[in-house]
């Protein structure tokens, strides 16, 4: 583009110079610049301007809209919430270990980049139109401005980034009885509960029976969010609530109900172990092989997955956490574009939608087509089988498995969880004998759709959504370099397929607090490492990925202002 103006400017110079001398307008014309500036933006506004709207304001869509820098596009922003908030640090808000406003920037404040046109609007989309092009809005309905404004939005690009919802498989009374984790709201709410529960548990007219249920705590579902809110409890309690409360601390309880046989199954077993013994050790009552079934007001119902034996749990308070599902317009969308047996939209490497002109999806509502990674797996093997002889030396077996790993991290990510260096100990099932030199193709056929079966997508992580809006504003700064100049390096060659590199995700890493300043991290490289220093490195990383100085400033002062003070208890 930079070249075509350059092009453009003395002909337009030349015009300007032609009318002013035809005594067309001196005054006009006699500065050639605004005339040229003036021409510019008017072609760029009237013609070349492409809108794209942004649906969400998380962790892709803000990372997207960050990273975005070619003021060439008309950028409209559509989301309920006009905030970006990190999540990561959404459990310490539920105890008041950092405050709400902290963690959440304004999403004025991260789009108000000099030269890039872009609007936000504080709206819920409804209805995506694939078809026509368009997008279904309407005006916050949780604000103070009465929600009731419908609008449409015109787009060239969409990008669908809005994220996932609490999944409640349908249990009966979930919706109804329990607390979630899931936005900023959750936490606050989540906050006050608890006060309410330690209040209430103290007053006189409460019989003992009553405050041992109403200070029962139970957390459901023991991913890394379940397990962090419920350290995070635990502490609470323990350093600040048992001091302010005396006469309730004996009777609180908290229980983490976990349906397969371990906790934090996504991490290395030894640090499932030491979180398990932490949890014994601290009190918390862990209950796993135990599947929720129903929630009333004040029990819970339970499914021994070993005995069959059904169970009812009194309590006073739940968090449900037990991953994500699909927000109802996504699964209209995915409907109307014939993949509502999916559980989440499918996109190929590039983000695409599959079957969709020009849209985009990336973060937790997204999912890269399974399928299509393991033809693409299967393609790359048979390539390296140069003689086409159905067979592989382990040594070729192996540089492949390398190149498909580095392509495809879920592989991986696959074959760490299941504790295995490569496909090759991983063949050990199938051919009997690791030592073999040679490896049948039909056979790693065969473990592979074992991968294939069990292998789940990328983890909807922040760090999956970030990277993506990250990846796919490159895409658009070099969209229209690329159609200008097809031959150029930026493009993707070889495969003829798409000119851009497919999407490769880089994983850094995940942490697990455990509450007692102490973490659990896995780190590349099968690094594991837990405990008080691990904890340091959780408070310099999170502080580093904070989105603005603003939000740092303010985390770290809650986090010495707990240090000091300990936690407010106030319920306000
Ligand atoms: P989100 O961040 O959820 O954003 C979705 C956006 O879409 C929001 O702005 C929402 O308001 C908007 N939206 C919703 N409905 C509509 C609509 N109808 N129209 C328009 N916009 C809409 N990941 C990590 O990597 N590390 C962690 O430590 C970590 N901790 C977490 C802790 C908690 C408590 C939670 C809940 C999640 C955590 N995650 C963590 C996961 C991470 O937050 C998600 O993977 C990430 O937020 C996904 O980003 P996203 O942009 O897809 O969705």
């Amino acid at each position: 583009r930079a070249s075509r103006a350059s092009h453009d400017y003395p002909s337009i110079t030349k015009l300007a110079v032609l009318f002013t001398v035809s005594g067309g307008g001196l005054l006009a014309f006699s500065d050639a610049r605004p005339f040229r500036g003036a021409y510019a933006d008017a072609i760029q506004s009237d013609q070349k301007k492409k809108k794209v709207v942004v649906l969400g304001t998380g962790w892709a869509g803000t990372s997207f809209l960050k990273n975005l820098k070619d003021p060439s596009y008309e950028v409209q922003v559509v989301s309920p919430r006009n905030y970006f908030a990190f999540t990561p640090l959404l459990p310490s808000v539920t105890c008041g270990t950092v405050e709400a406003r902290s963690i959440v920037e304004p999403v004025r404040n991260i789009v108000k980049k000099k030269g890039l046109d872009v609007q936000f609007r504080e709206a819920e989309c409804l209805k995506i139109d694939a078809v026509n092009k368009k997008v279904y809005c309407r005006s916050n309905p949780d604000n103070n401005l009465g929600g009731e404004e419908n609008f449409t939005v015109d787009y060239d690009y969409l990008v669908i980034a809005m994220g996932a919802r609490s999944n409640t498989f349908n249990t009966p009374g979930v919706v109804e009885n329990c607390h979630f984790l899931k936005e900023v709201e959750d936490a606050q709410k989540i906050r006050r509960s608890v006060i309410d529960c330690f209040e209430k548990a103290t007053l006189p007219s409460i019989s003992e029976e009553e405050r041992k249920r109403i200070l029962h705590f139970v957390v459901v579902g023991g991913g890394p969010t379940g397990v962090e809110f419920a350290a995070e409890l635990h502490d609470f309690v323990t350093e600040d609530l048992a001091k302010l409360y005396p006469c309730a601390k004996d009777d609180v309880k908290i229980t983490l109900l976990e349906a397969a046989d371990h906790i934090l199954n996504m991490f290395d077993k030894r640090i499932t172990a030491f979180a398990e013994e932490k949890f014994q050790r601290d009190g918390i009552d862990l209950k796993t092989g135990s599947m929720v079934v129903k929630v009333t007001d004040s029990e819970i119902s339970t499914k021994e997955r070993a005995t069959g034996e059904n169970r009812s749990i009194p309590y006073g308070m739940v968090v449900w956490s037990t991953g994500i599902g699909t927000r109802p317009v996504v699964m209209d969308f995915m409907k109307q574009i014939g993949q509502g047996n999916r559980r989440a939209l499918a996109t190929d490497e590039w983000l695409r939608v599959e079957g969709c002109d020009n849209i985009y999806a990336l973060g937790d509502c997204a999912t890269i087509n399974q399928r299509k990674v393991m033809e693409d797996i299967m393609a790359i093997f048979s390539k390296a089988d140069k003689n086409q002889s159905g067979t592989l030396t382990v040594a070729d077996f192996k540089d492949v498995i390398k190149d498909i790993c580095e392509r495809y991290p879920q592989v991986e990510i696959y074959l760490k969880r299941k504790q295995l260096k490569n496909f090759v100990d991983l063949l050990k099932n199938y051919q009997g004998n690791a030592q073999k030199e040679i490896i049948d193709i039909e056979l790693f056929k065969a473990a592979l759709s074992e991968v294939d079966a069990q292998m789940k997508n990328l983890p909807a992580t922040a760090q999956v959504a970030a990277q993506q809006g990250a990846y796919l504003a490159n895409c658009f700064n070099r969209m229209e370099r690329c159609e200008t100049y097809p031959e150029g390096p930026l493009r993707f060659r070889g495969s003829g397929r798409h000119r851009f590199h497919p999407f490769r995700y880089k994983h850094f890493g995940q942490f697990a607090p455990l509450g007692g300043e102490q973490t659990a991290a896995q780190l590349p490289g099968d690094w594991v490492s837990i405990g008080h220093s691990t904890q340091w490195l959780w408070y310099s990383v999170y502080a580093s990925k904070l989105v603005s100085w603003r939000t740092r400033m303010l985390v770290i002062s809650d986090w010495g202002r707990r240090f000091i003070f300990g936690r407010d208890s106030s319920r306000i």
